[in-house]
C-alpha cells in the first residue's frame, strides 16, 4: 500500500502578507469586498498549487480564514454573539470582522486568546443559553468546490465540535456548554453530507482537545458525537501539540476511520501505539514540525516509520500540526548566510520534505533523504552552534547564583531607606509613545542612511524628552522610554550571539497581525553591554531613579524560534546568564532599579498540568539566575501582562522580584484576588488604566481602582502604574492619562 502524504494546513497570510494588506485596506474602505475576496482566492489558489507542485498528495482546504479559523467555525454554526446579531442583519463578512474587531456604536469584539500553547490567537466563541444555531456560512463548501474545480485532490478540514466547545465561553446565564452539542451536531452532519457529495476521500476533523487532560464528561462526549457523525464521510480524527496516549482507551473505540498524531510534540512509542489501534484505521503520522523552522531529520523519521511498515496498516505522513505557525518560503531569504540557510525549512520546503519522505518509504530508497538531511549532521559540528565558553559557564553555575543575598523583607527595609519613595510610588512600564519620527530614525539607521553618532544624538533627544515629561508629571520612578527598541525580543536578540533574523519570516499572530520571530541557532552569549548607554544617559539627566529595562529569559525564548538540539531549559539558562551580566553592568553604572519583563512566563506552560511544575521550576530559575546577582539595595521589578495568576501564584512568588507590575485595569483589579489569597509577600503594581484604549482615564476611575487595590494588598506594598507600556499611544493621550494617574495617587496619599 503506497504511503501518501498531506499537510494539516498551510499559512494563510501570503508570502508578502497580501491577506494582511487586503484586510487592512478593506477595513479602511480603500478596497471593495470584491477586491478582498479576490485576494483571498488568489492566495488559496497559489498555496494549493505550491503544495501540489512540492509533491503533496492531499491538498488541505478549510485552513484559510478571513480572520481566524475558530471564528470561521462560529460563523459556520451561526454562533454570533448576541450583541452582534442585533446589529448585523446577515451573517456575512462584515459581521465576521465586527465580531473580531468590535464596531461602533460600542459593540465590543469577542475576546481573543492563545490557540493552545502557540503564539496564534483565536477569537473565543461565546455561548448563550437557548441560542438557535443553524448552518450559516458556506465557506468550507465553497472553497472545496473551488479547489476541486482547480483539479486538486482535496482534503477538507473542520474544527471538531468538542474542541470548538472547549475553546469557547458561556456568556450570560450559566449553563453546561456541552448541552450545545445537540444543536451543533446536526450542522456538522449537514456539512459532512454536503462534503460527501463531493469527490473527497476523507475529512480531517481537528480535535486537539484530545491531547489535554479532559474532564470525564468531556471524554465521554467524544463517543456521543462521533457516533452521530459516523457513516457520512470517512473521518480522520486529528490531534496535535501533544500525545493522546492517555486517552487512547476511549479514542480507539470511536467510530472513525483513522487518527492523526503529532510525533514531534507528543512522546509516543510508535510501535505500541500502532498495536493499540483498530487494524483498519488509517494512521497519520505528524513528523514534519509545523511550529518551527528547522529542516527535518528525514532519516530519523524513515527509521522510525519503518518499524511499523510490516503491519499492513494504511499510513499517511503529514506535518505535525498545521503549517500555520511557520513562515512560508525560505527561498525569498536573501540575507541568511549559506551555512545557516540550509539548516532551515519553511512551509514550502516542509511540503517537499513530506514528499521526499513518502517517496523514500515507498521506494525503500534513502539516497534523496540522506542528501536532504545532510546539513543537519554538519550542523552538529558547527562552531556557530557550539561555544565552549558558554558550555563551560553553564556547567559552573552554583546554587547560590539563583538566590538574592537576603529575603525580600530585609531588602525592602534597605531599599526604603535608600530610595525614600512616597507611599504608593508611581511609575510606568517602560515604553513611551513610538512616534513616526522614532520609527523613521531606527529605519534610517538600520539602512545605513544615518551614522551611529547621528542616531545616538537623536535617541538621546528622545530620552531627554521622556525624562523631562515624567519629571513634569512628578512621577516617582522614571523610565527612558525604549525609543531604541522596535520590539522587546528582537531588540535584545540582535545584541546577543546565537540568534539570526529573517527578512520575511512572518507568522500570523492574529487577524492581520504577524510577528517575525528571531531564530535561536546556537549557544547564546552577550558579546557586549546592550542597554547601558541609554540607561546611563537617562539617569544622568535626573535625580529621580530611572529603571533599567530588560526583557526576561523566558520571554526571549518563547517569542523566538528555539533550536531543537538542546532542551528549552538550557536555552533559557544561557539567555539568563547573558542578562545576568547586563543586570550587573547596569548596577555598576548606578542604575539601581532594574525591571526584567516576563510577559510570556505563563504562555510557556505545557498543555497538560502534570507537566507544569517541571516547566515552572526551570522558568523561575532562569528569571532568578538573571536577577539575583544584585545587592540588597538594588530593586528588581518584573512585569507581566494578560496573565491569570491564581494557579501559578507560588511560582510568581518564587520569582522573588521586589516589585511585580501587572495588567489589572481591564479585570477591574480582580486579578489581585490571587495575590491576596496567596498572601503574596512582595510589592505589587496593579495597572490602574487600560493602555489598549485611547480613552483618557479620569482621576475618579483611577481612584476607584486604586481604592479597590488597597482592599487586596496592604497600601505599603502597592505601586501605581498603567497596565503596560505606552508605545502604542500618542503623546497627548499619554500625558493626560499619566497626569490623572499622578493626581489620583496624590489625592489618596493626602487622605491617609
Ligand atoms: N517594557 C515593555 C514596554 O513597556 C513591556 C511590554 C510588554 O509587557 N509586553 O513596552
Ligand atoms: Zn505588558
Amino acid at each position: 500500500m503506497a504511503i501518501l502524504n498531506h499537510t494539516l494546513g498551510f499559512p494563510r497570510i501570503g508570502l508578502n502578507r497580501e491577506l494582511k494588506k487586503a484586510q487592512e485596506d478593506y477595513w479602511s474602505s480603500k478596497i471593495s469586498r470584491k477586491d478582498l475576496l479576490s485576494v483571498g482566492y488568489e492566495i488559496r489558489k497559489r498555496h494549493w498549487q505550491q503544495q501540489k507542485e512540492s509533491g503533496i498528495n492531499y491538498i488541505p482546504v478549510g485552513d484559510f480564514a478571513w480572520y481566524d479559523h475558530v471564528l470561521s467555525t462560529s460563523m459556520m454554526l451561526g454562533n454570533i454573539p448576541e450583541r452582534h446579531s442585533k446589529i448585523n442583519d446577515s451573517i456575512d463578512l462584515d459581521c465576521l470582522f465586527n465580531i473580531a474587531r468590535g464596531c461602533s456604536p460600542d459593540i465590543s469584539a469577542s475576546e481573543m486568546t492563545k490557540w493552545f500553547n502557540t503564539n496564534y490567537h483565536y477569537i473565543v466563541p461565546e455561548f448563550y443559553k437557548d441560542k438557535i444555531l443553524k448552518f450559516s456560512w458556506r465557506q468550507i463548501l465553497d472553497e472545496v468546490d473551488e479547489a476541486l474545480l482547480l483539479g486538486h485532490k482535496v482534503k477538507p478540514i473542520l474544527l471538531g465540535p468538542i474542541t470548538y466547545l472547549w475553546l469557547g465561553k458561556v456568556k450570560g446565564k450559566y449553563f453546561d456548554r456541552l448541552d450545545i452539542l445537540k444543536d451543533i451536531i446536526p450542522i456538522y452532519q449537514e456539512v459532512l453530507q454536503e462534503l460527501a457529495k463531493r469527490n473527497i476521500d476523507f475529512v480531517q476533523i481537528d480535535e486537539p482537545a484530545l491531547v489535554l487532560e479532559l474532564p470525564k464528561k468531556w471524554q465521554e462526549s467524544y463517543s456521543y458525537v462521533y457516533n452521530k457523525l459516523h457513516g457520512i464521510t470517512q473521518i480522520l480524527l486529528t490531534t496535535y501539540f501533544d500525545s493522546v496516549e492517555h486517552n487512547i482507551n476511549f479514542i480507539r473505540n470511536l467510530p472513525v476511520q483513522g487518527i492523526h498524531i503529532d510525533l514531534v510534540f507528543g512522546k509516543y512509542n510508535i510501535v505500541d501505539f500502532n498495536t493499540q489501534l483498530p487494524s483498519e484505521w488509517i494512521l497519520s503520522l505528524g513528523v514534519v514540525n509545523g511550529r518551527n523552522v528547522w529542516k527535518s531529520d528525514l532519516i530519523k523519521w524513515f527509521k522510525e516509520i519503518s518499524k511499523i511498515l510490516q503491519h499492513r496498516r494504511k499510513i499517511l505522513i503529514g506535518s505535525s500540526c498545521s503549517l500555520l505557525h511557520t513562515p512560508i518560503d525560505l527561498k525569498t531569504e536573501k540575507h541568511l548566510d549559506e551555512e545557516v540557510k540550509q539548516w532551515f525549512s519553511f512551509a514550502v520546503q516542509k511540503c517537499k520534505e513530506l514528499s521526499l519522505l513518502s517517496d523514500a518509504l515507498n521506494n525503500s530508497n534513502i539516497d534523496s533523504i540522506q542528501e536532504w538531511s545532510a546539513p543537519i549532521y554538519d550542523r552538529s559540528f558547527s562552531k556557530r552552534v557550539h561555544k565552549i565558553e558558554v558550555e563551560e559557564r553553564l556547567s559552573k553555575i552554583s546554587s547560590n547564583e539563583f538566590q538574592r543575598i537576603d529575603s525580600y523583607h530585609s531588602r525592602a527595609i534597605e531599599q526604603n531607606k535608600k530610595f525614600n519613595l512616597p507611599i504608593l510610588p508611581t511609575t510606568t512600564i517602560g515604553s513611551f509613545p513610538q512616534t513616526i519620527n522614532i520609527r523613521q530614525l531606527r529605519r534610517d539607521f538600520k539602512l545605513g542612511l544615518i551614522n551611529q553618532e547621528e542616531y545616538s544624538i537623536n535617541i538621546k533627544k528622545n530620552i531627554k524628552k521622556v525624562i523631562r515629561a515624567q519629571e513634569s508629571l512628578d512621577i516617582d520612578v522614571l523610565v527612558h522610554g525604549e525609543a531604541e527598541r522596535n520590539d522587546m525580543v528582537e531588540y535584545f536578540s540582535e545584541y546577543l550571539d546565537g540568534f539570526v533574523f529573517t527578512d520575511n519570516g512572518w507568522v500570523q499572530s492574529y487577524g492581520s497581525r504577524c510577528v517575525k520571530p528571531p531564530i535561536i541557532i546556537g549557544d547564546i552569549s552577550r558579546p557586549k553591554p546592550i542597554t547601558i548607554e541609554w540607561s546611563k544617559y537617562a539617569q544622568s539627566l535626573t535625580y529621580k531613579p530611572v529603571k533599567g529595562m530588560l526583557t526576561g529569559p523566558v520571554t526571549i525564548l518563547f517569542w523566538s524560534f528555539p533550536r531543537e538540539d538542546i532542551e528549552l531549559k538550557k536555552i533559557a539558562t544561557q539567555i539568563a546568564l547573558a542578562l545576568r551580566d547586563e543586570v550587573l553592568d547596569l548596577e555598576q553604572e548606578k542604575i539601581e532599579i532594574i525591571q526584567i519583563d516576563e510577559p510570556a512566563l505563563r504562555e510557556g506552560l505545557p498543555l497538560r498540568k502534570s507537566a507544569w511544575s517541571e516547566y515552572l521550576s526551570w522558568a523561575v530559575n532562569a528569571f532568578r539566575l538573571s536577577s539575583s546577582s544584585v545587592k540588597n539595595t538594588t530593586q528588581i521589578h518584573t512585569h507581566m501582562c494578560y496573565c491569570e495568576f491564581n494557579d501559578i501564584m507560588d511560582s510568581i512568588a518564587l520569582l522573588d522580584a521586589d516589585v511585580i507590575t501587572i495588567e489589572t485595569a481591564r479585570s477591574d483589579m480582580e486579578l489581585l484576588e490571587s495575590f491576596r489569597d496567596f498572601q503574596y509577600p512582595n510589592e505589587v503594581g496593579p495597572g490602574v488604566y487600560d493602555i489598549h484604549s485611547s480613552n483618557i482615564p479620569s482621576i475618579e476611575s483611577i481612584s476607584i481602582l486604586l481604592t479597590k487595590a488597597m482592599k487586596y494588598i496592604p497600601i505599603k506594598r502597592i505601586w501605581v502604574n498603567p497596565d503596560c507600556g505606552l508605545k502604542t499611544r500618542n503623546w497627548i493621550e499619554t500625558m493626560s492619562a499619566l497626569k490623572n494617574m499622578v493626581e489620583a495617587t496624590k489625592k489618596i496619599r493626602e487622605k491617609i
